[in-house]
């Protein structure tokens, strides 16, 4: 860990230096955020310097994961916030790449994921998943690093990004880290900001729903009608458009009727105007 965070917002000398790491025989490890960094991001953090000798953090706003009506202009950006965060948690280097430099005029290539992305929230945001293995794609050949770490939370995300690495062969290990989640069980985002307060105070129900269904599942009980159980008890109790909320398979995420390995519950749905997004691992009782 070095005491001070290197800024990087051209990628030759963010090269230079991860290669002159990399000379030290240091393993360097890759954050990749769109900044209003919060205490799940920070875990991430954590995690990498614990794993590695050096920890680079990548804030970008990616437009290419936005639908043309969804949050990207209004996305919460506060880089100077972000960075004190990421000094304060021993980040070595903070990549902050313009639009411009990572969509040059004349770009034209995007990656197409396969299987992973196709459901869930694959369904509901056209685009959104060859947005998100384009960038990271792209940031992983800029950084060059041993490993890159993605949060749980964006359970499908994950998958995506694994199935590319393996697809392509992308010289990377992908580890997933798991939730970070308030007292009253919110996993925590940078969406959460744009929750009134009564919308705040119901958030906290949709872990508990998720829960509450992946126990059952544990148990071996038939997905079908906890999954529409839980959407009833969603909808009461203020959430709309409940997007999906369904059972996949925890690798492949191929949809499960009943848990015989381990699976995920796994749901999106609106709480006024924010779209929130949960999952909750489920393990069959006879592995637990
Ligand atoms: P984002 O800035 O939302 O793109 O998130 C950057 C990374 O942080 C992604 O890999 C997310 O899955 C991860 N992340 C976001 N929220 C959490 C959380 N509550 N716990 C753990 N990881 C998270």
């Amino acid at each position: 860990m070095s005491d001070t965070l290197l800024r990087f917002d051209r990628l030759e000398p963010l090269r230079a230096q991860v290669a002159a790491w990399r000379r030290a025989g240091e393993r360097i490890v890759l954050v990749p955020t769109m900044g209003a960094l919060h205490a799940g991001h920070l875990a991430l953090v954590a995690h990498a310097r614990a794993i590695g000798q050096r920890a680079v953090v990548s804030i970008f706003v990616n437009p290419t994961q936005f639908g043309p009506t969804e949050d990207f202009s209004r996305y919460p950006r506060d880089t100077d916030t972000d960075l004190a965060l990421l000094a304060q948690a021993g980040a070595d280097a903070a990549w902050l790449p313009s639009v411009e430099t990572m969509y040059p005029a004349g770009f034209s290539t995007r990656i197409e994921p396969g299987p992973a992305a196709e459901g869930l929230c694959g369904a509901f945001r056209p685009g959104h998943f060859s947005g998100v293995a384009t960038v990271v794609t792209k940031l992983l050949i800029q950084v060059g690093p041993d490993v890159a770490l993605f949060g749980e939370k964006d359970f499908q995300q994950l998958q995506v990004i694994r199935s590319v690495v393996r697809d392509l062969d992308v010289p990377v290990a992908i580890e997933g880290v798991p939730t970070l989640r308030e007292t009253d069980g919110l996993a925590l985002s940078s969406r959460n900001r744009y929750l009134a307060p009564p919308e705040r105070a119901t958030a906290p129900r949709l872990h508990a729903v998720l829960s509450h269904i992946a126990e059952r599942l544990a148990e071996g009980a038939e997905a079908a009608p906890l999954l529409a159980g839980g959407i009833s008890e969603l909808e009461a109790a203020g959430f709309g458009p409940v997007q999906y909320l369904e059972l996949r398979d925890a690798d492949t995420l191929s949809p499960v009727t009943r848990v015989e390995r381990p699976a995920r519950v796994i749901a999106a749905a609106y709480l006024g105007s924010t779209r929130l997004i949960d999952n909750v691992a489920v393990v069959p009782a006879a592995q637990a």
